[in-house]
């Protein structure tokens, strides 16, 4: 799709969660503005976002909860060892309460507010995810406003004058090819990150790259970092991936088909017995209740499986579960596991195996220390405690009557967060902490300034409300200078 003119007062490339964000800001404040989404359709990893961080809001006064900003605060910066920028988790804080309240004006409803696991309860559910916040709120309203999206073309290429001053951007429209030169007083990069590039996972990401199971739009190929880094900006805070933890690892089929389905939950979030490589334990498997760290554990291994024997599958699919699946399903049982086994079965996927005995399934797996393993763990399960890894009693099931099955695990991605240095006005930063002028990321793009080496999960909602928070202070800075 062509943009209708040659000049704007901003450009948005990425029309994701902090796309949108920016986009109802500048709505707003009457700026003459083009989102560019490379995507046949808007939304990005953003239209599966299940809720914003907040403190102080309305909401969670309405449900009693009370959580302080400055706790808070002392929190992420003991999560992240002080790598997490003090300021901006600040001012993000300060600002949250106001962010959730804006978004509801422009028509976002939530369910309510919820925590995940051992979190705090800052999780501002919306109703019907973020495709609803994108499609029946911002986006409608930045539309009648004027703002301008076009869809099916990419930036490829940041315009700078002499003084490396952004003055705009080249925009490549697929169907007819063709090239525009776009001019803008300001550019801000929204384009979530570089998950579904394998090159820069490989270069770039801390430990196993190749373990990681991208689970979002599959768009977010990291040209805004490219573009930002070919402008001069400094590479910063690459390599950290919001896991959340085991996921399914097979490559015949699309990752989302596995997520959140009743084999995913029997082996990764019901903490039964994991195994690596060499068929060892090596973490109290409940470590799923944070979820970040239970992607730390996994990834650090070079394979891990999930290993269940018939009477656990039985107890999952028929009976009840370790643990309860709120507030994300009312489910008290798998009744879809049996028959996502067998149909994985008969399709002989590859990340179930199979077996008769303990041996056998060893033997297939070529995990020699498997067997004793499970002795071992079937010890402990008989004793009521787990004296090796200190999992919960809930979690102790035997592995004793077979059939055995055995689910590869890879370790789930939402997104990746950082790649550029921003400031407190989400200018895009140089080598010498200077700024590019006209240049702002938001989003995922940014994000490396919230964490350090893990997703602070036990504050939730705070990456997508990130992405609200900055893009309207991306916006409001370009005004202010305008
Ligand atoms: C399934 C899922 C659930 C999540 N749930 C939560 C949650 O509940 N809470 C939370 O805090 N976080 C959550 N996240 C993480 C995070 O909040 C989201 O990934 C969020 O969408 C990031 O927003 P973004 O704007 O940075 O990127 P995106 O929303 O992915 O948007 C980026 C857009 O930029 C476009 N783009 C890329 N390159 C170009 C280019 N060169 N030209 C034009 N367009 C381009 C892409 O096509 C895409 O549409 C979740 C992520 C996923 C995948």
């Amino acid at each position: 799709m062509l943009a209708k003119e040659k000049q704007y007062d901003l450009v948005i490339i990425g029309s994701g969660l902090s796309g949108q964000a920016a986009a109802a800001e500048a709505a707003s404040k009457g700026l003459k503005t083009l989102v560019i989404e490379k995507g046949r359709t808007t939304g990005g990893s953003g239209n599966y976002v299940e809720g914003v961080f907040a403190i102080g809001s309305k909401m969670q006064k309405n449900q009693g909860i009370e959580i302080s900003g400055v706790d808070l605060l002392h929190d992420e910066q003991q999560f992240s060892h002080f790598e997490a920028d003090t300021q901006i988790w600040k001012d993000y804080i300060n600002e949250s309460a106001n962010n959730v309240e804006w978004l509801e004006k422009l028509g976002v409803k939530f369910k309510g507010v919820a925590t995940l696991g051992a979190g705090l309860n800052t999780w501002h559910l919306f109703e019907g995810l973020g495709n609803h916040a994108i499609h029946d709120a911002m986006q409608p309203y930045s539309k009648k406003r004027g703002v301008e999206f076009i869809t099916s073309s990419a930036v490829t290429e940041l315009l700078q004058d002499q003084k490396r001053k952004i003055t705009g951007v080249f925009v490549e429209d697929f169907a007819s090819k063709k090239i525009q030169k776009i001019e803008a007083k300001a550019v801000i990069l929204a384009t979530g990150g570089y998950l579904n590039n394998r090159e820069m996972l490989t270069k770039y990401f801390n430990s196993n790259s190749n373990r990681i199971v991208p689970m979002n739009s599959g768009k977010s190929d990291g040209t805004g970092l490219r573009l930002a880094w070919e402008a001069g900006a400094k590479k910063f805070g690459l390599g950290m991936a919001m896991m959340f933890g085991g996921q399914i690892k097979e490559d015949s089929v699309p990752a989302f088909k596995f997520w959140k389905t009743d084999i995913g939950i029997a082996s990764c979030e019901m903490a039964p017995l994991w195994v690596n490589e060499v068929g060892n334990r090596f973490v109290d498997e409940s470590v799923f209740r944070i979820w970040a760290h239970a992607g730390n554990a996994i990834i650090r291994q070079e394979k891990v499986y999930a290993i269940l024997d018939q009477a656990t599958i039985n107890e999952f699919a028929e009976n009840k579960l370790p643990r309860s699946l709120k507030p994300l399903s009312e489910r008290t049982r798998l009744d879809q596991l049996k028959g996502m086994i067998k149909e994985a079965e008969a399709n002989n996927l590859s990340f179930l195996t199979k077996a008769d005995t303990v041996g056998d399934l060893a033997k297939k797996l070529d995990l020699p220390e498997l067997e004793a393993t499970i002795k071992r763990y079937n010890e402990l399960v008989a004793s009521g405690e787990d004296k090796d890894f200190e999992k919960p009693a809930n979690y102790l099931y035997s592995v004793k009557k077979g059939p055995f099955y055995a689910f590869e695990l890879g370790v789930g991605a939402y997104c990746t967060m950082g790649g550029l240095r921003v400031n407190r006005k989400n200018e895009v930063l140089n080598d010498q902490g200077r700024k590019i002028d006209n240049l702002y990321a938001i989003g995922s793009d940014a994000s490396a300034v919230l964490v350090g080496d893990t997703y602070g999960v036990n504050v939730p909602g705070s990456e997508a409300g990130y992405c609200i928070y900055s893009g309207r202070v991306a916006v409001k800075e370009i005004v202010s200078q305008k």
